[in-house]
C-alpha cells in the first residue's frame, strides 16, 4: 500500500519498508526551478579553486560514510553488500574526480591566421556554466549514475535539480545532504522525489533548464525528447551488449569476464554481457565453462556476505526475466541453468542458441541471464554482433591482434573492449553510445563540456594598431 504525498522504499529482497519520503509534486516545480536559477548565479560566481574545494569536501563526506551509502544501496536496490561498497567507493571517486576536472578545464586558442581574413587578430575559447542542469537518473546504479551528472553539473558552475528513481531515492538524498555538509547552498543541488510520470513533463519542459542529462530506458528517453523543447540533453539509454569469443581467445578469462558481467547487480547493468557470440569449433568447452561458473554463483539475501545475486527491482521485472527464457525456449533454444524464480529471486540464466529473433536476444533484458549463439568466421561474427538497434558497449576476447583491430573498427558500439567484457567504466573515459543506446557522452571531462557554453572571444586589431 502506498501512503498518499509519500514515496515509500522497499527493499527488494523482504519487502520490508527501508524509507518514507514525502513526495514533490508537479506544483512544486515552479518554486524549485526558480530557487535553482538562484543557485546557478551563486555557482558561477564560485571560482574554480573554491568549486574543487567544495567537491573534495563532498568526496571526503562520502568516503567517510561508505558503509551508511552502501547499506542504503543494498536495502534500495538489492544488490550484493560487497557490491554496494564498490559502487559507494565509486560514487565518492566520482566527485573527487570532478573537483580535479575543475582545475584541468581549458580553452583552445585558434590558429586565427590559417585564413587571411584573421591575420593580426587573437582568438580564444572559454568554457562557461549553462545554469540549470536537470539530472535524471535510473534505479540500477542510483548513487554511481547521479554522481556521474550530478558532480560534472556543478564542476563545470551550473546549478544542478537531480530526480533520482522513484524505487531508489535513498542514495540520491544520501549525496545530496553531503554536498550541503561540504558547503554548497541548498538552492545550487536539489533533489525532487516522486514519479517520473508526474513529474518528467513540467521538469523537463521548464524553459529555465538549459541542459538534461537523462539515463534510463529508451521509452522514457524518448517521452523526455517529446517534451524537452530547445534545450540540451544527453540520453544514456539501454543495450544487449554482446561478447565475442575467438578461437584463439584466453577461454577461462572469457568465461569468467562474461559470468562476472553478465550476473553483477542480477545482469540489471546497461553494459551487462546479454549477448555471448561464440566461434562454433570451442561452444562445448566454452558452454560447459559458463555452466560451471554460474553454479558458483550463491542467489539470495544481499545483506549476506556470501550472496553474490541478489533479487532483481520487482516482482514484475522477475517475471518477466523468467518469461522470455520460457518464450525463447518454446522457440527451439535449450534452457542450460535457470529459467525459474522465487519472489524476486531470479535463478541465473544461461541459454543456448536462442533464435535471433527471441526478445532474449534482441531487446534489453536487463536481468540475470546470458544467452550464448555460434559463429562461423570473422565476418558472420561481426555482422551478428551489429544485429542489434543498441550500440553501447562491446567486448572482444582475441590474441590476434589484427583481428582485435579489425573489430574494434567493425563494432558499432560507444566502447569496444578487447579482452574484457562490455562492462567496464572509469570516471574519466568519454561514455555514452550507438543507436538507441543514446547520445552524448559521460565521464567527468565530457559531461562537463555538455553542460558548459562555449564561448569565443575574438579581438581584432585596432585601426592604430594596423596603422
Ligand atoms: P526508467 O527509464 O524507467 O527510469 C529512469 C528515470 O526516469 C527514473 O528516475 C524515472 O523516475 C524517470 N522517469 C520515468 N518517466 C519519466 C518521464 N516521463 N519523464 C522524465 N523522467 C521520467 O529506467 P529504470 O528502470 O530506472 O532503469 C533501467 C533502464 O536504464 C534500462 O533501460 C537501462 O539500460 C538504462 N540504463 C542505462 C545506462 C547507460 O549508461 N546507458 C545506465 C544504467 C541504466
Amino acid at each position: 500500500m502506498s501512503t498518499p504525498g509519500m514515496v515509500v522504499v522497499r527493499s527488494p529482497y523482504s519487502g520490508e519498508i527501508v524509507g518514507e519520503i514525502p513526495s514533490c509534486g508537479p506544483e512544486q516545480i515552479d518554486a524549485v526551478g526558480a530557487s535553482a536559477v538562484e543557485g546557478a548565479r551563486w555557482m558561477a560566481a564560485r571560482p574554480a579553486h573554491k568549486r574543487a574545494r567544495l567537491l573534495e569536501g563532498a568526496a571526503d563526506a562520502m568516503e567517510r560514510d561508505i558503509e551508511e551509502l552502501a547499506t542504503i544501496l543494498t536495502n534500495e536496490v538489492g544488490k550484493p553488500l560487497h557490491e554496494a561498497r564498490r559502487e559507494a567507493e565509486r560514487t565518492a571517486l566520482v566527485f573527487r574526480w570532478c573537483a580535479g576536472e575543475t582545475l584541468r578545464r581549458t580553452g583552445e586558442v585558434l590558429t586565427m591566421d590559417a585564413l587571411p581574413m584573421g591575420e593580426g587578430r587573437l582568438g580564444y575559447t572559454s568554457a562557461e556554466p549553462c545554469g540549470v542542469v536537470v539530472a535524471i537518473a535510473p534505479f540500477n546504479y542510483p548513487a554511481h549514475l547521479a554522481a556521474h551528472k550530478v558532480g560534472p553539473a556543478l564542476a563545470a558552475g551550473n546549478a544542478v535539480i537531480l530526480k533520482p528513481s522513484e524505487r531508489t531515492p535513498l542514495s540520491a538524498l544520501f549525496i545530496r545532504d553531503r554536498l550541503w555538509q561540504a558547503g554548497f547552498p541548498a538552492n545550487t543541488c536539489q533533489c525532487v522525489v516522486g514519479s517520473g510520470a508526474v513529474l518528467g513533463a513540467p521538469l523537463c519542459s521548464d524553459p529555465r533548464v538549459r541542459k538534461i542529462s537523462f539515463t534510463g530506458s529508451v521509452e522514457v528517453g524518448g517521452a523526455i525528447a517529446a517534451v524537452a523543447g530547445l534545450k540540451r540533453l544527453t540520453c544514456e539509454l539501454g543495450s544487449n551488449c554482446a561478447l565475442l569469443v575467438f578461437d584463439d581467445a584466453d577461454l577461462d578469462a572469457a568465461a569468467t569476464s562474461a559470468v562476472q558481467s553478465g550476473f553483477v547487480n542480477a545482469g540489471q547493468v546497461c553494459t551487462s554481457t546479454q549477448r555471448v557470440l561464440v566461434d562454433r569449433s570451442l561452444r562445448d568447452d566454452f558452454v560447459e565453462r559458463l555452466a560451471g561458473k554460474i553454479d558458483e554463483l550463491r542467489v539470495g539475501d544481499p545483506a549476506h556476505a556470501a550472496t553474490t545475486l541478489g533479487p532483481v527491482i520487482t516482482e514484475r521485472e522477475a517475471d518477466r526475466v523468467v518469461s522470455w527464457i520460457a518464450e525463447a525456449a518454446h522457440a527451439g533454444a535449450t534452457v542450460l541453468r535457470g529459467g525459474d524464480r522465487m519472489g524476486q529471486l531470479v535463478q541465473p540464466g544461461l541459454v543456448l542458441e536462442p533464435p535471433r529473433e527471441a526478445k532474449l536476444w534482441r531487446e534489453e533484458l536487463f536481468g540475470p541471464a546470458i544467452a550464448v549463439r555460434t559463429f562461423d568466421g570473422d565476418d558472420d561474427a561481426l555482422r551478428n554482433a551489429n544485429d542489434t538497434r543498441f550500440g553501447l558497449s562491446v567486448g572482444v576476447y582475441t590474441s590476434n591482434l589484427d583481428r582485435a583491430l579489425r573489430f574494434a573498427r567493425g563494432l558499432r558500439s560507444g566502447t569496444v573492449h578487447i579482452n574484457s567484457g562490455p562492462l567496464w567504466r572509469t570516471a574519466f573515459m568519454p561514455y555514452g553510445g550507438y543507436g538507441d543506446s543514446g547520445f552524448g557522452k559521460e565521464g567527468v571531462k565530457y559531461a562537463m563540456q555538455e553542460m558548459s557554453e562555449q564561448k569565443l572571444v575574438v579581438i581584432h586589431p585596432t585601426a592604430a594598431s594596423e596603422s
